[in-house]
């Protein structure tokens, strides 16, 4: 199951790629001390594949010694979890829940990593003028029972979820870090921002333990900071076809690869967003799991939106609202924010790449 929308180059699960899943992720836990190979004074370990946040999860660590490399691979693995644990929505006493349950009665105090995420979420509401909103929750409710009853909502049930819907209905009070909801039945979705927070954080854990460089996944979502080991300059991503998705992590089902030289201080992050990764189909029809808040249905026009930027938090939440927005004014708002840079693929054309004007920097000839 799973708990944050996942991104699935490796999700959508037939019973026989679970099974091949399970083989790879075995085998890459078995390869990982094997795979820690001596590079200069550097050892580089591989966490392979597990399960965190309601996907898989892959740490790689470069670090003076192996102690020092598991160790950081533990601590961000370890961040991940307490991210979930706070901020699912599946996980019922999660403190995301506890908000959602009684913020309309009385201001809730919340952890200070939530505070922070729904910061943030209102900041990204804000600038993508609400393209991207935090508080999505009751449609994202709506649509995913319209999927088990393979029933869409009714114009009646999309009107009235949207009246509980509306980032500025939200007051938050930063000297209490508490979250306070102005209308009833209002929800918060973390979703489309969770994941890029628990990349940056895993990233921060690992530098603590010790860690000089390293890559951390999260169902696709990816952020690598210091050069790699074995004397290679890049790390590398290939960015996936959409129409090929079912061959998860097969090298020929990518339609490109980015790379990406990350000097020791820096880091830089890759999410992708798109209906071709989770979807619910209700009568025949594919809904993508991102919804526009705006008319209450699902946002279809685009099949994949990559983002490129230093945060991952920054480029989960921007990758989410482009997928709303459209390729026209998704594309305004990437080349509006500096930092990022993004790739859009049309669902009606998946072979057209449609591109930010810096991305080619990234793209590996
Ligand atoms: P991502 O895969 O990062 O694009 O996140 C998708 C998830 O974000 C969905 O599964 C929902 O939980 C949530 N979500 C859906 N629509 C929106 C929206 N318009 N704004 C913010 N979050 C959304
Ligand atoms: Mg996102």
């Amino acid at each position: 199951m799973s708990r944050f929308p996942p991104q699935p180059k490796i999700l959508r699960m037939t019973r026989r790629t679970k099974h091949i899943a399970a083989v790879i992720a075995a085998t890459c836990i078995a390869l990982a001390l094997l795979a820690s190979a001596l590079t200069g004074n550097q050892v580089q370990v591989d966490s392979g594949y597990r399960l965190a946040m309601g996907t898989f999860a892959r740490i790689i660590a470069v670090a003076p010694n192996e102690a020092v490399a598991q160790k950081s691979i533990d601590a961000g693995f370890s961040r991940q979890k307490r991210v979930e644990e706070l901020m699912s929505v599946y996980i019922p006493e999660s403190e995301l829940n506890r908000v959602n349950a009684k913020a309309h009665q009385h201001p809730v105090r919340v952890h200070p990593m939530t505070f922070e995420v729904i910061e943030r979420a209102v900041e990204w509401s804000r600038k993508s003028n609400g393209a991207f909103d935090v508080t999505i929750g009751p449609l994202v409710e709506l649509w995913r029972n319209a999927g088990d009853a393979n029933q869409p909502p009714s114009a009646e049930q999309l009107a009235e979820a949207r009246t509980r819907i509306g980032y500025d209905k939200l007051i938050l009070d930063a000297n209490q870090l508490t979250v306070q909801f102005t209308a009833p039945g209002m929800k918060l979705d973390l979703g489309g921002i969770a994941k890029g927070y628990a990349i940056d954080q895993s990233v921060k854990a690992m530098r603590s333990a010790g860690a000089s460089a390293g890559m951390v996944d999260i169902g696709g979502d990816i952020s690598c900071f210091g050069s790699p080991a074995e004397g290679r300059k890049h790390w590398r991503i290939g960015l996936q076809d959409p129409s090929r998705a079912d061959l998860n992590m097969a090298e020929s089902a990518n339609l490109l690869v980015l790379q990406f030289a990350t000097p020791s201080n820096d880091a830089i992050a890759v999410t992708t967003s798109g209906n071709y990764q989770r979807f619910t189909v209700i009568e025949g029809r594919r809904h993508s799991h991102i919804i526009d808040s705006e008319s209450g249905q699902s946002s279809d026009a685009l099949a994949s939106v990559t983002i490129i930027a230093p945060d991952a938090t920054a480029a989960d939440a921007l990758a989410t609202a482009v997928s709303v927005l459209g390729a026209e004014e998704g594309l305004r708002l990437i080349e509006n924010t500096p930092e990022a840079e993004g790739i859009l693929i049309s669902s009606s054309d998946v072979k057209r790449l449609i591109k930010s004007s810096g991305v080619g920097q990234y793209i590996k000839q």
